[in-house]
């Protein structure tokens, strides 16, 4: 299973597909990818391999921030509808996760007694509570900090916002996840590998740390929303 995002002023889509491509051997059931362009998100998603997804990706939607996940079932069959992305029921807020949200049940039946869920993946909890917390403030990376804060269990996640087309959120416990730093983009993926056409220089992320990436910069917060300084370093893998 994997994660890449990936934000910049080109296309995303091979970027993406690419990157998936290079997770491949971590194993997986399912595959997905998002892009957000003007005209809204567009999510393409499937079970089995990412050739399979690269039939159903409209190549003709462009954009220059998308996220892709490849899925290791735990919650759910492997289903189009339990792949991932996973949208919030507004379709505001869209995410890809690996790993196993613990307290799942409870949080549903404390917070999101009124939510209707459309899969049967624990992830979906996670961008529904991001919704309802947004809802509730208006501000979003607090709306995001707050739920991770909730979360028990491991996590590595990116997210978009539709209504924001300048950052991806991307946050990590317990599974990896790394940040890629580039001349007029920036990336994120589970494993280097996954970025070394692009750049080899990156950011390491520790556990419960909250992620903005914007197209030119890179921030790194703890749960509290306290900015974090964060040195690059360069990686020498060979492709
Ligand atoms: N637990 C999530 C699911 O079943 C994510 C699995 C993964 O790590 O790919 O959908």
């Amino acid at each position: 299973c994997g994660i890449v995002g990936y934000i910049g002023r080109e296309d995303v889509k091979e970027t993406i597909l690419s990157g998936l491509e290079k997770l491949e051997y971590r194993g997986y059931d399912s595959a997905g990818i998002a892009i957000l362009n003007g005209d809204g998100i567009h999510i393409y998603k499937d079970k089995g391999r990412i050739t399979n997804l690269r039939e159903v990706v409209d190549f003709s939607q462009m954009g220059t921030l998308g996220i892709g996940h490849t899925r290791w079932a735990t919650h759910g069959i492997p289903n189009r509808v339990n792949s991932h992305p996973h949208q919030s029921s507004s379709e505001r807020f869209t995410l890809v996760h690996n790993g196993i949200i613990e307290n799942e049940s409870i949080l549903k039946k404390e917070y999101l007694q009124d939510t209707k869920f459309t899969s049967d993946t624990d992830t979906e909890v996670i961008v529904q509570l991001i919704q309802k917390f947004t809802d509730k403030d208006g501000d979003v990376p607090l709306a995001i900090r707050h739920t991770l804060s909730l979360l028990k269990g491991s996590y590595a996640l990116a997210i978009i916002d539709s209504e924001n087309p300048d950052v991806i959120y991307a946050a990590k416990n317990k599974s990896p996840l790394l940040i890629g730093k580039g001349e007029d983009f920036n990336l994120i993926a589970s494993d280097a590998m996954a970025m070394i056409n692009h750049t080899n220089e990156f950011y390491e992320l520790q556990d419960k740390e909250f992620v903005i990436l914007g197209r030119d910069e890179v921030s790194i917060y703890n749960l509290y929303g306290i900015k974090l300084d964060r040195e690059t370093f360069k990686g020498e893998i060979d492709a």
